[in-house]
């Protein structure tokens, strides 16, 4: 299959388009979103949605997000919008949060992973919603990667992962925010984070009071032990380097690297420190680093980093999110100085 790439930015009508044409006729497209991009097929069509998975190399029981462009779309998803789903809505959507609800009869078991919930995000991108307006169906799209690679942030990295296994992609430019959604399930009793992401667990808590931080946020699960969301059980975001995370200031992480033969994943300004280093941010924005580390971490293969040791980032507000996808690039492989 020949992969054919359209610059939203300069050709919108025929971004749109083409987009429309294949999404409707079962087809899958790569659009960009202000997270990360996602490789997109019709909710609603259970074949479209399998090429995903075959597109990915995703493993079938990982659930796919159902992304809208209008609060209307909302309530045919789903067996009901709870009380705490409309202010939470309200408040941060469109936007980089992403809530789980059970699902109703109208979303396919290739969407839900065979689960009774699926999950439903608002992006604020304004060619992902147009995309999605124009497709006139709700699109589920995981991220635009191959199964287990950092998830791109670029039209390039979708291409380098995606050529020859989808029919287009749409180039709008990078991600505002860079890492994926932030995940809450709305499902059970209490309102649970699976992923920490864009949205802060201190903004959602702010406004709906209590919510629980799922195990494998910040742990690796243990055999045997069943995941809440799925997607959390299997590797993820991992270059071919192997990556390990210190934990500590920046004096004990020189005295630690001295001497060794890797390449350092570090923060803006300390690159005169290091040999051979790619930078994710700056140490005082987790902002800037959740834009910048799956670039990075891609970066560090293209310059064929084998060993990598990574400086740690704050672990809370959006940090959170950084953390989580770093440990989990580093295979759970952390040292504390
Ligand atoms: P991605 O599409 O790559 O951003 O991944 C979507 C994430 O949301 C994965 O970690 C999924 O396991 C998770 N997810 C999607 N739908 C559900 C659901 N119904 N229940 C629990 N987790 C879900
Ligand atoms: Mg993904």
């Amino acid at each position: 299959m020949k992969t054919k790439v359209i610059d939203i930015t300069k050709q919108y009508d025929e971004a749109l388009g083409e987009s429309a044409r294949l999404l409707q006729s079962g087809e899958l497209v790569a659009i960009p979103t202000e997270t990360v991009y996602g490789l997109a097929a019709n909710a609603f069509d259970e074949a479209a949605v399998k090429k995903i998975y075959s597109a990915k190399g995703r493993p079938s029981d990982n659930p796919l997000i159902v992304h809208i462009s209008d609060i209307d779309s909302l309530a045919p998803l789903v067996a009901e919008v709870p009380e705490k789903v409309k202010i939470t809505a309200q408040k941060f959507w469109p936007g980089p949060l992403t809530m789980i609800m059970k699902k109703s009869d109208k979303i396919p078991n290739a969407v839900s992973g065979g689960l009774d919930t699926v999950a439903v995000r608002m992006p604020e991108n304004r060619f992902a919603r147009a995309i999605i307006e124009n497709a006139g169906v709700p699109l589920a799209a995981p991220s635009a990667n191959l199964s287990g690679s950092p998830s791109p942030t670029n039209a390039k990295y979708v291409l380098s992962d995606m050529d020859g296994r989808i029919p287009l992609i749409i180039d709008g430019g990078g991600c505002k925010i860079g890492v994926e959604s932030t995940v809450i399930s709305f499902a059970g009793e209490k309102p649970v984070l699976l992923r920490p992401g864009g949205v802060t667990l201190e903004e959602i808590t702010g406004l709906i009071g209590e919510v629980e931080l799922a195990d494998a946020v910040l742990n690796e699960l243990k055999e045997g032990e069943k995941a809440a969301s799925p997607g959390m059980k299997y590797k993820h975001y991992a270059p071919k380097a192997d990556i390990t995370v210190i934990k500590g200031g920046l004096d004990g992480f020189l005295k630690y690297v001295k001497g060794r033969d890797c390449f350092v994943l570090c923060f803006e300004g300390e690159e005169g420190l290091f040999e051979k280093c790619v930078t994710y941010g700056r140490e005082n924005s987790a902002f800037s680093q959740a834009n910048r580390l799956f670039d990075a971490l891609r970066e560090l293969d293209e310059k064929g980093a084998k060993k990598v040791y990574a400086r740690c980032p704050e672990i809370s507000g959006m940090g959170l999110a950084v953390y989580n996808r770093l440990i989990r690039s580093a295979g759970f492989n952390i040292i504390e100085l």
